[in-house]
Parts: structure tokens; sequence; C-alpha cells
């Protein structure tokens, strides 16, 4: 609210009738409900914008015009308990609606009159309450002045029904809300306008969001230059059309009710503010009616295109107040003293606020509350304000009806200075702008793409002339240079004429002379020479002429030649230094390969030895060395050095170039890459990266194609260090491996050969998936071929693949997996394990021990074990093994086969 200073003052309306003005009716100044550019009810100053108003913005140079606020009075009419309780009594008031007047009953005789805007009784339908109250409020706001509509009154006497009500159910009903929206959107257009909404409610000093709950306190802010307030807090929504507006209130309402709630309040005790945003362009009108200064004052054309175009900003403002009638202070409705002070403080400010700029008092005590700072504009401001208060006919309320009426009649007093709200729309011109500058680039490209295309013309042109000029000016030099030769060679002709008719008659004076002395003859004969002479010395020249015109084409043809030449001959040199720089690389690369692998076979070599001279009596290399380090922890410390510097190798090199020498040309370098594959493969870690690089694969290649005994024994050695983990063990049987060690095996001579295919196959023997498919393969056969050496070493393996085997092929006939006679016996092998059962070397005799046990658990091997004689050497076994366990073993495994308990006792042998 603004303070009364700057109002016109003028004739102001009284509380008492005969204090009112003659002339204050209702609907001046009245804004025509369409835009009247030049018959604008408000009259703008000039015609132009003062370049002060326009450089902050504002296109609107209006000072503002006077207008007063309006005050309507509704009456409700009786409702059904004021029909029955206020039976015998007359109403408080009696309407004169044609005077526009309300008598105000003291008691039966006497009573007072009040003047309104607008009398409305309790027959006023809705649609006329809305035409007199709120119409022209919403047509200004149209036209672009802020406007306010509301209701003030006691609790129960119409302010909602007046200002809210949805209508759904019978449309006359519709409150001034839904018909104010519907006048706006139905002069606005959603091309050039926008409106939108927030809707809010403000109790107990706070500010909530009626349209998002949880928006709550929200803050005022006011411009500091213009003394707007805003509420950039609250939700504002983009209003299209009249359903969603409706479903917004409705929101509204549900938000109200349940906040209220919350609050345990009633909404009489709080405020509702609907806040309508309206924002029009005005096409057109700029131009005519705002003149755009340029910088020298005149209105060029291109100026006049820049023009920001004009919006129209204007907000109304519907207010549903909180009941009038006074809390009672002493908080008998369940408040606190603070919080009736609250509860009542934005109310009382209002009436403080109304009352002095009534009283034109000079200060008006707008920023004592919410309410006040919210409604500065409608009081005393620049909008355009009307209020409607509402009262009820029993006369128990007469006191509170009283007081509104008052209230209304200090309303009345209140001057406003409507302005129109007007500012340039600098961000659509900046957007036209942006557009034009676009087009005015693209135009610029297209102009300097057709300068470039005609300055090459031009060039084009002007090279042409130029030729055909330079063809002129040749064909000229050369007519010149001929005409010239011609007229040289006249004038030689005529030299020579005259020369020779010199001669003539010289050699007629000479002949008369030489009557007298002969020596003329002589000098004639010189002249004939240096004729001669002259004539050849011309064609010479001629010809050295033409010489040298070859030799000149010739010479530039070869400099072109050669210029092309010299730089292939640069690139080829350049390539050739790359080639030979690379191969240097590669070469020194191999040299280090070369003496690294070199270096560790010989390290392996030496660790085998210095193992094998530390295992007692054993004379043999390679496959110890190629066990993992785990298996021989005692070995761990000698064996360092060679590992470390493997594993060295492994991470300088990398495996699959170690695995490529495999491979390699040389056979050298062949045998020391095996030994490096089967060095890395004794170390378990390694084992799982050589498989995955393809290290088996190339493993059993050498088996199967190296001539070198070497070769394939240390490779042999490798696939039985791989062979000790299952799933390597199911990868050689997959790719053949059993046929290529029983071939390695029938090939070899070496002992250690046998020894490393003994060793692989006997690991394979321990896998209890293959048992079949290495009997089937030849598994067993070539174990058995092998002990035709007779190594002990070999034997050792054998005896241990045979003990392997025997084992798994009892736990699968135990668990019901096997049927039938053991493989082993199948493949002819028990003969040999009988042979052998008591052998020297205790590795082997173990070994065979065991393998006898395995198979004499199973009742199909008996038959075979009696009449190979292998039931003796288990008697011999269950009494003489120096092991205990495999004695026991032995033991039981004779006492529990029937077969062979019966066969006992056929040969009275005591058991
Ligand atoms: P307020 O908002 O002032 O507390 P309401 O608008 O809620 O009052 O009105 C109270 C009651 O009176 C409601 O039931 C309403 O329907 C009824 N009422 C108010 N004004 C009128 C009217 N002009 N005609 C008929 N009923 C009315
Ligand atoms: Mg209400």
């Amino acid at each position: 609210m603004a303070s009364g200073s700057y109002r016109n003052g003028g004739p102001k309306p009284t509380s008492k009738l005969d204090r009112l003005p003659p002339s204050t009716a209702y609907s001046t100044p009245k804004p025509s409900a369409k835009p009247r550019p030049s018959a604008a009810p408000v009259p703008r100053r000039g015609g132009s914008v003062a370049p002060a108003a326009a450089s902050a913005g504002k296109a609107g140079g209006d000072a503002g015009v006077p207008g007063r606020v309006r005050v309507a009075v509704r009456l409700r009419p009786r409702n059904a308990e004021e029909t029955i309780a206020d039976a015998d009594f007359a109403d408080c008031v009696e309407l004169q609606p044609e005077l526009k007047r309300l008598k105000l009953r003291k008691n039966n005789w006497e009573s007072e009159t009040y003047e309104f805007d607008e009398v409305l009784t309790e027959f006023a339908s809705q649609k006329r309450v809305y035409e007199v109250v709120a119409k022209p409020v919403v047509e200004s706001v149209l036209e672009g002045y802020n406007g306010t509509v509301m209701a003030y009154g006691q609790t129960g006497t119409g302010k909602t029904y007046t200002l809210g009500r949805l209508g759904e159910e019978d449309t006359a009903a519709r409150g001034i809300m839904v018909r104010a929206m519907e006048d706006i959107l139905a002069d606005t257009s959603p091309e050039t306008d926008s409106v939108s909404v927030s809707y809010l409610q403000l109790y107990m000093e706070s500010i909530q969001d009626l349209l998002v709950p949880a928006n709550d306190n929200i803050a005022i802010i006011e411009d500091p230059k213009t003394g707007d307030v805003s509420l950039p807090g609250a939700t504002s929504v983009d209003i299209r059309d009249q359903k969603s507006f409706m479903e917004l209130l409705r929101l509204g309402e549900v938000h109200r009710f349940a906040a209220n709630t919350k609050l345990n309040t009633e909404s009489s005790r709080s405020h509702a503010i609907l806040i309508v945003h309206v924002k029009r362009s005005l096409k057109g009108r700029h131009d005519a009616d705002h003149g755009f200064p340029s910088e020298n004052g005149t209105n060029s054309t291109l100026v006049k295109s820049f023009r920001p175009p004009i919006v129209r900003k204007s907000k109304l403002v519907v207010v549903d107040l909180a009941g009038s009638e006074r809390i009672d202070k002493s908080g008998s409705e369940g408040h606190t003293l603070e919080e009736a002070k609250s509860i009542n403080l934005s109310l009382s400010a209002l009436g403080k606020c109304i009352n002095a700029l009534a009283e034109n008092s000079p200060h008006v005590p707008v920023r004592d509350s919410k309410l006040t700072r919210l409604l500065r504009d409608s009081f005393g401001g620049s909008a355009r304000t009307s209020l409607v208060v509402t009262i009820g006919p029993s006369p128990r309320h007469r006191g509170e009806t009283a007081s509104t009426i008052m209230f209304g009649q200090r309303a009345m007093k209140v001057e406003n200075m409507v302005k129109l709200k007007e500012e340039f729309d600098y961000k659509s011109l900046c957007r036209r702008l942006d557009i034009e500058l676009d087009k005015l680039m693209a135009e610029n490209e297209r102009q300097r793409k057709d300068f470039e295309d005609e300055i090459e013309r031009i060039r084009t042109e002007a090279d042409s002339r130029v030729a055909e000029v330079e063809k002129g000016y040749n064909n000229t030099l050369e007519n010149e240079r001929l005409k010239y030769q011609q007229d040289n060679m006249d004038s030689i002709k005529k030299v020579e004429e005259k020369w020779m008719a010199n001669v003539n008659r010289a050699r007629v004076e000479h002949q008369s002379a030489c009557l007298e002395k002969a020596p003329t003859t002589s000098s004639s004969a010189d002249i004939v020479e240096v004729r001669q002479l002259l004539e050849n010395e011309k064609i010479l020249r001629q010809s050295t002429e033409e010489v040298v015109m070859n030799l000149k084409c010739e010479i530039s043809h070869w400099k072109r030649l050669e210029a092309a030449g010299n730089s292939e001959i640069v690139k080829l040199r350049k390539m050739l230094d790359s080639e030979a720089n690379q191969k240097h690389k590669l070469e020194e690369e191999i040299a280090i390969l070369r003496s690294q692998l070199l270096q560790l076979s010989f390290q392996a070599d030496e660790t085998s030895r210095s193992l094998d001279r530390g295992e007692s009596g054993k004379a043999l290399t390679g496959f110890d060395s190629l066990v993992p380090q785990a298996r021989h922890p005692q070995l761990r410390d000698s064996a360092n050095g060679p590992k470390a510097s493997i594993a060295k190798l492994f991470e300088q090199v990398g495996l699959q170039k170690i695995l490529s020498l495999l491979e390699s040309e040389d056979h050298d370098v062949r045998v020391h890459a095996v030994k490096v594959v089967a060095n890395l493969a004794a170390e378990e870690a390694n084992q799982d990266k050589i498989v995955e690089a393809g290290g088996l694969t190339s493993l059993l290649m050498l088996l199967r194609n190296s001539e070198d005994e070497t070769i394939r024994r240390v490779a042999a050695g490798a696939i039985a260090n791989l062979a000790m983990n299952e799933t390597n063990q199911e990868l050689i049987m997959a790719q053949g491996g059993i046929v290529l060690l029983s071939m390695t095996a029938a090939d070899a001579e070496d002992p250690q050969t046998l020894r490393m295919v003994a060793g692989a196959i006997a690991n394979l023997c321990g896998n209890d998936k293959l048992q079949m498919k290495l009997s089937v393969e030849g598994g067993i056969k070539a174990l058995l071929g092998m002990v035709r050496c007779g190594h002990p070493d070999v034997l050792a393996q054998v005896a241990r693949g045979i003990a392997n085997f025997a084992k798994c092929e009892s736990r699968a006939s135990t668990q019901g997996n096997k049927v039938g006679v053991s493989l082993l016996i199948e493949d002819g092998a028990l003969p040999w394990i009988v042979k052998n059962a008591n052998h020297d070397a205790s590795p082997i005799r173990r070994h065979i021990e065991l393998a006898l046990c395995h198979l004499a658990q199973h009742e199909v091997n008996a038959k075979d074990m009696i009449s190979e004689g292998a039931l003796w050497e288990l008697v011999r076994i269950s009494r003489d093994c120096s092991r205990e366990d495999i004695r026991m073993l032995a033991h039981r495994t004779l006492i529990s086969s029937a077969t062979l308990r019966t066969e006992l006792r056929r040969l009275h042998i005591e058991f």
C-alpha cells in the first residue's frame, strides 16, 4: 500500500450518506473489454517512451490515473438455522439496491444509511455479482493493469461462495475465480499471450503453496526500484484451458483442507490468495505507439525493425480473506494467546492500512504483516481494486455486520493510481535479433561465395587473355625474326653480288694488269677460298645452333627426370634406412634372446646335473628338474637361480615369443626353447599360462614332428609336468596325446626319454575319467612296452602308472561305474605285475603291491589273479611286506574275497 501522499486526493466517499460525492459510479474509470489502442481508458504520456523508461525496460511511461477502490456489499439469504431462530425478528439490514444504499438497523425505529458502489441483495445472482464486482477488474487486467478482487466479511457470510464456488453441479453458481478465468482465457491467445496461476494460503504469517503443499513459508520479494512484490518460491502453473484451471482450484481446495487439518484450524482463519499472471504481446502496436530512439535520434528503418516488442504484464489477485469476526484473545477456540495474535495480525494490519489510507495519513503501516505487503499494490498502489463485503441478515450478528460495513466504507476512500504495466520484451527481441543475425550471416556467406566465384572467373579470363597476348607476341616475334633473317640474307646477297661485281671488275682489271704482271691470280684464289670458308663457317654455325638447341631440350628433359629420380632416391633411401634400422633392432633382439636362451638352457642343464648329484645314486637328468618345486622343498634353494632367471625371461620375452621359438627353423634354438618351456612347465604357477598360450599343443606337435630325440625327451618331460593337473590330462587325451606318447615310447632308445613318457602316462593313469580311453588308445600297452629297457627309473614310472590305474579302476568298480575284468588284466599287465611284485627297488615294489591289492578287491579279477599266480604274491605281501599299512591292506583284501579265500582253502594254505 502506497502512502497517501502521492494520491491526487479528490472527492472521497465517506461513511455517511450525507458526505458521499454525487457521482462515484462504480464503473469509472472503466476500461473497455477489447484492447483499444487509441482510445485507451487511461491516457498514456505522449506517444513515445521516454529514454529513461526505455532503458529500464519499461515501455509504459504511464504516470497513472486516480482510481478509487470500488466496494460492493452482498447480503447472504437467511439460512435454515436463521429462518427458525430469527423467525420473530427482522433482518439487521435493509437494502435499497436501486439507490445503492444499505440501512443498518440500530433498533426498531432508528437506522443508519450507507452508500456503496453496488448493493447486492440476497437475490443477486452469481453472474450479476461477477459482472459488477469483478468483471471491470478482469477487463482492466486484460488491458495490462494489475487488479485485485477481495472479499471481506464475517465467517459464514458468503466470501467463499462469492469468490470460490466451482459451480460444477450448477454452472449458474460459478464464483468469481471461475468466471474471471473464463473471461481471461476467452480474450487471450496461446500464441501471443500466456496465463499462469499461483494459489496460496496465508495463515499465522506463513505463506503456503496450495498447489505444492511441501512448499511452505514462501518468501515475499520486493523489487527495491519499483516496489513490486513477487513470490518466486510459489508454484506457477501455465493455464491453457478452463478444465485445467478447475482442476487446479480443486487441488488447491484439497490441499487447503489438508493443511488446515494439519494446523488444527478452519479455513475461515486463513486467507486464500489466487494470483493470475497475464502476459500479452502487443503485436503491431509498438511501431505506432512507441518510438524506439536510435542513437542519432532518427528512426531509421533498421532501428525500427529491431525495436523490441512490447509486452503487458499484469496480474489479477483474488483474495478470500479470513473471517473478519474477532477471535477471542483469551484463546477460547483452543489457540494460545500468541496464536490468536498471529491469526489476527494480517487482517488487523489490513484494517489499519485502510484506515491510514482513508484518512490520508502520512504513514501507512504496510510492512506490519504479510497480507499488507502482498496487497501493497491493491490499496493505495497502482492496481484496480474491487472489494465485496459480505454480510449476513441475522440481528444476532449486528455488531460484526456493522464493523464489516464500516470496513467497506473506509475502503471506499482509498485512492489508487492505476498504472499500465508495459514493458519491452527484450527476450523476444533478442530471439528476433538472433534470427536476423543468422539470416545476415547466411547472406554474407552467400555473397562471399559469389565474390570468390567472380574473382575466380576474372582470373581465368585474365589468364586466357595473357596466354592469347603471349601467343600473339610470340608469333609477331617469330615473324619479325624471319623478316630480319630474310633482310639479312638479302643484304648478304646484295653484298655478295656487289662483291661479285667488284671481283669481276677486279678480274677484268687484273687481267688487263696481268698483261703487265701475273700476281692477281693468287689474290682472286684467296677471295674464293675466303668465300668458301665463309660459306662453311655459316653452315657450321647453323648446325651448331641446332645441336645446341637439341642439347638444351635434352638437358631440361634430363633435369626433370633427375629431379623426379632424386626424390624417388631420397624416399627409397629413407625406406632403406628404416628397414636397416628395423633389421638391426631385430638382430639385436635375436642376439639377446639367443644369449638368454643359451644361458638359461645352460643353467637348466647345470641345475639338473646338480639336482641329480644331490639325489643319491641317480644318474638322470631333466625330469627331476621338471617336477614342481613344491614337491622337492629340499631343493628349493639350489633351484632358485635358474627359476628366477626363467621367471625373468618369462617377463622380459613373453611366453608367446618363447613358444614361437619352438617352431624355429634353427635346430639349436628349438632345443633351447623346448628346454626353457620344460623348465617353465615345472613351475605349477606357469602351467595354466603355458596351456592357455597353446604351449601344450606345441609340445605335442614336437612329439609328433621332431626327429630329434632330445627335443622329444624334453617335450615329453614338459608334458609329464603339465599332466599333473586334471584339466590338462583331459586336454592331452583330447589332443591325441596318448597316441603321441606311445609313438615316442616305441621309437625311443634313451632311458631318460622313456622315463619322461612313462611319467606322463603314469600321471594320466591317475585320472578317473580317462580309464577307458587310456586303455583303448594303447596307453597301458605303451607302458608295458617300456619295461623292455629295464632301467629302474623307467620301471618305477611304469609301476606308478599301473598302481594309479588300478586305484582309479577299483574306485570306479566300488562305485558301480565299472563292471567286468580289470582293463589292466585285459591289456596283459598281470604277468609283469606278478613278475615284479617283489622287485628289489622299493619304489617299484610298493607301487606293484598296491596295484595287486586294488585288483584283488574285486571278485571279477579273482580268477585271473589265481591263474596268473598273483594270489601267491598277495599272500606274501600280507605276510612279509615291510610296510604295515600295505601288509594289512593285502590281508583284508584276501579275507574279503570269497573266491580267493576258497582257493586258499583248497590249497590248504593257512590264513
Ligand atoms: P464464508 O466463506 O464467508 O465463511 P461461505 O461462502 O462458506 O462463507 O458461506 C457460508 C454458507 O452460506 C455456505 O453454505 C454457502 O453456501 C451459503 N451462502 C453464502 N452466500 C450465499 C448466497 N448468496 N446464496 C445462497 N447461499 C449462500
Ligand atoms: Mg470461506
